[in-house]
């Protein structure tokens, strides 16, 4: 037997891949399954992105780049925060990466030692706990339900903080909850934050485009500038636009972390693919041109699965602000069943012919995650699947 690290054993792969898997599994064997599991939009990446990418590999651009990221993106990447977030950063203080998920995997390596603290609330993106844990610290996962919007409280914040804290790790508007901060719920988490100079602010800005109401974009460096030294923020073109298989993440921050996460980057994966950054490139510098029709898709599908779920007994779901998830809690159903585990629902929802992420996934037993990143035809079969489960005799 080979014996592995512990490091390593400390982890699981990630469950939310491990239910696509599933489906997939049961669809080859011949069994009809709508998937609404999926952690992508379910468009493909727009033309004209797809036509920088093929001009990049005529004119030869296939070779290594800057470890973090070419001079061209880069400028891009500071043209986009400036343009979207009014924030202001130099060359130095920006890094792209294989993914919003090498990101977070950099930033971990980077800033974590063994005993660190990270605090994370949950429902939570699955990567965030196993990439501390990757790096040795401490994952202090802060619970929150559907009373609270999912949504951490300044006192529950400032609960959680110990001398051993190095980051608050945001994500807004949040996979799987759907929920987005205000700027005035952003502000108390800040007021709370500068009692403690020594934590760190991780923004996950990945759903950012993905908003349906009125209310503009913010994240907390917008709501308390006075933070921004010490928030990385984090975002990617993977589900804006379409691009989850590029591979393209870029993060901003401090320029002292942002070197030390380009040396771990430079010791892993070196650049991220060059054709992938040209693509990143045009997709950035084309702004919000080529999303509307995605957006309006989004938004429309989200309000039928909103609408369908309501009505269902046992099932309390809110708006989502954002994102293409879905998550209603289903501890009524549970109970009115007789099962114990939302492991177990998802499981009989896949026999019913249905693929969704159970909540525990996200540290949010109780919940099921339904991604709306799929056709209007499989969210209406999907949603007559779940309601006929739920409403059959037990
Ligand atoms: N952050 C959040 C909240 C996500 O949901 C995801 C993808 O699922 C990522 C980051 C990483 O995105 P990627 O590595 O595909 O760019």
């Amino acid at each position: 037997d080979i014996r592995l690290s512990s490091r390593v054993s400390t982890v699981r792969p990630s469950p939310t891949l491990a239910v696509t898997a599933r489906a997939a599994e049961l669809k080859r064997q011949g069994k009809d399954i709508v998937s609404l599991g999926a952690g992508e939009p379910d468009f493909d990446t727009p033309g004209p992105i797809k036509d920088a990418a093929k001009a990049a590999l005529d004119r030869g651009f296939t070779k290594y780049t800057a470890v973090g990221g070419t001079p061209e993106l880069k400028a891009v990447v500071a043209a986009k925060f400036a343009r979207d977030n009014g924030l202001e950063f130099r060359a130095s203080q920006i890094l792209v990466s294989v993914g919003g998920k090498q990101s977070f995997f950099n930033l971990c390596q980077a800033l974590l030692n063994p005993g660190d603290e990270v605090i994370i609330p949950a429902p939570y993106w699955v990567s965030y706990p196993d990439m501390v844990l990757l790096a040795e610290a401490r994952p202090v996962i802060l619970d929150t339900d559907i009373d609270v919007q999912f949504k951490i409280s300044a006192e529950q914040l400032a609960a959680a903080i110990t001398p051993r804290t190095r980051l608050l790790v945001l994500n807004s508007p949040s996979n799987p909850s759907g929920m987005a901060y205000s700027r005035a719920e952003l502000a108390a988490l800040g007021e709370v934050l500068r009692a403690h100079p020594e934590v760190l602010i991780a923004s996950d800005d990945m759903y950012e485009k993905i908003l349906f109401g009125d209310a503009p974009f913010v994240n907390i460096a917008n709501a308390c500038p006075d933070l921004l030294p010490r928030c990385i923020i984090m975002n990617g073109v993977s589900k804006a636009y379409a691009m989850t298989g590029w591979r393209i993440g870029y993060c901003a921050g401090p320029s002292a972390l942002i070197a030390a996460m380009e040396t771990v980057q430079s010791q892993s994966t070196s650049n991220p693919c060059s054709i992938a950054q040209a693509a990143a490139q045009s997709a950035l510098e084309s702004g919000d041109t080529l999303l509307t029709p995605m957006l309006q898709a989004f938004a429309r599908r989200h309000q039928y699965v909103y609408d369908r779920l309501r009505t269902l007994p046992g099932v309390a779901v809110l708006p989502s602000s954002g994102t293409f998830y879905s998550f209603p809690n289903v501890q009524g159903v549970m109970q009115s069943r007789g099962i114990d585990s939302d492991l177990q629902l998802a499981e009989q929802l896949l026999e019913a012919g249905v693929a969704v992420v159970p909540g525990s996934a996200f540290g949010s037993p109780g919940h099921l995650r339904l991604s709306f990143a799929t056709s209007d035809e499989n969210l209406r079969l999907a949603l007559d699947r779940i309601g006929g489960y739920i409403t059959a005799p037990a």
